[in-house]
């Protein structure tokens, strides 16, 4: 095991796991109980037949993003992988454990999606840290120890081309930039170049309002989002 505080063996660490919380057991219940009860031949199928999704989804991890509650989504049908403001880092084989790649690898060449959707949304917190980041108003996030700071330094080249205007008309843009980023950093992955240019992968930028329920798409051609 490697090194922990000092105040936890590795012993302790263990050791350190605690049973679920009430609410969540009574919820668990209860979806295996009816959800689980009702479709257990479907699960079984699914369970056996492994997984064949047609699209992966990179959304934010922010709990109010909901891409299988937008798009009436099933067990099986989105490989879904989530991050701060839904990034792609730029492509970087240089040994070391990322995340993401790894699961933009496996969904292309493995997987072979014929899909990957980069979802952004309103009120980001990850995107309006990197603003703060970039306007000075929070030199925490520059610090080499955070984590946050350093992964957001992937949209920061974004930051010289928001419009002037008050600031949620900034964040708003700078979200949309944080979709745009990741399309084109996806474009620097061999694999994903490949798939795209032989025509079995498309890629797709959408934004979503949280509080509207809106849902805007990338428009390539015109470098605008417009309304799905
Ligand atoms: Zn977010």
């Amino acid at each position: 095991m490697g090194r922990t505080r000092p105040s936890f063996t590795d012993e302790d660490i263990m050791k350190i796991a605690r049973p679920l919380p009430d609410y969540l057991v009574r919820r668990y219940q209860g979806w295996k109980a009816t959800s689980y009860a009702e479709n257990s031949a479907w699960y079984k199928r699914l369970a056996e037949g492994g997984q064949h999704p047609r699209a992966m989804v990179i959304s934010c991890c922010d709990s109010r993003v909901h891409v299988t509650s937008i798009f009436g989504a099933d067990q099986g049908e989105f490989f879904i992988h989530r991050n701060i403001a839904n990034l792609v880092p730029p492509y970087k084989p240089d040994g070391e454990q990322h995340g993401t790649s790894a699961a933009i690898e496996y969904a292309v060449t493995a997987l072979k999606v014929a899909h990957v959707i980069v979802l952004g949304h309103s009120s980001c917190g990850g995107v309006q840290g990197c603003h703060d980041m970039c306007s000075g108003a929070a030199p925490q996030l520059l610090e080499q120890s955070s984590f946050v700071g350093r992964w957001m330094d992937i949209l920061r080249p974004e930051y010289e081309n928001l419009p002037k205007g008050d600031l949620p008309t900034r964040l708003r843009a700078f979200e949309k930039a944080s979709v745009v980023r990741s399309l084109f950093n996806l474009m620097t992955f061999p694999f994903v170049a490949d798939a795209v240019e032989s025509g079995m992968l498309t890629l797709h930028g959408l934004w979503n309002d949280i509080g509207e329920g809106s849902l805007e798409q990338y428009d390539a051609d015109a470098a605008v989002f417009k309304p799905v």
